[in-house]
């Protein structure tokens, strides 16, 4: 009896042990293929520029850039919950959403102009209304405005879009390459032929 016990016991350790990863597996590439593109036009440009060498040459890109024009609405790739929204002067005013599930996305260099008073914007141009610190958001809600803020002064504005897997950042081009072509099957545009729209 003790011995079906052990057997059994032993089975069930071994079920646990090859289901856990595929299981682990499976919930991300859902999270990472219901993605909603982070911003709210199709005329963006954006290529796989991460790891390129920035600065000079002593830092390494970790993120991805989608450019657009200043003021487009920047939205949340997924549900979520607001856990950071700040200024510093490399990243300018930015912002964080915790997924719940071990998934961050992080939203930088955004708006910090007004019409004809260049830096002179503050929170209220970087940031949706209602969007604060423990924000319940969804996917697709409004929740900032595409700008040049911090070091992006001077540069095309673009969002600088970091996705982190337990604060590591990670390679999510191609989940993000087709969260925009979904958006713009939802437009109902016409298939265009790569993604320099500009
Ligand atoms: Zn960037």
């Amino acid at each position: 009896m003790k011995k079906w016990l052990n057997t059994i016991i032993f089975i069930v350790f071994i079920v646990n042990i090859l289901c856990l990863p595929s299981t682990a597996k499976a919930s991300h590439t859902d999270f990472l293929e219901k993605l909603v593109f982070p911003v709210k036009n199709i005329m963006s440009h954006f290529y796989d520029d991460w790891n390129e060498t920035r600065g000079n040459g002593d830092r390494t890109h970790d993120g991805l850039d989608i450019r657009s024009s200043k003021g487009t609405p920047i939205v949340a790739v997924a549900d979520g919950v607001v856990n950071t929204i700040a200024y510093s002067e490399a990243s300018g005013y930015y912002l964080a959403i915790d997924h719940g599930n071990g998934w961050l996305s992080l939203y930088v260099h955004l708006n910090d102009d007004l019409i004809g008073n260049d830096n002179l914007g503050g929170f209220e141009t970087a940031f949706a209304e209602k969007i604060y610190v423990g924000a319940v958001v969804v996917g697709g809600q409004e929740i900032g405005y595409i700008g040049d803020s911090g070091n992006a002064e001077g540069t095309v504005p673009h969002l600088h879009f970091e996705l982190r897997y337990n604060g590591v950042p990670q390679a999510i081009y191609e989940y993000i390459k087709a969260s925009f072509q979904r958006f713009e099957i939802s437009l109902n545009v016409p298939k265009k032929v790569g993604l320099n729209v500009f």
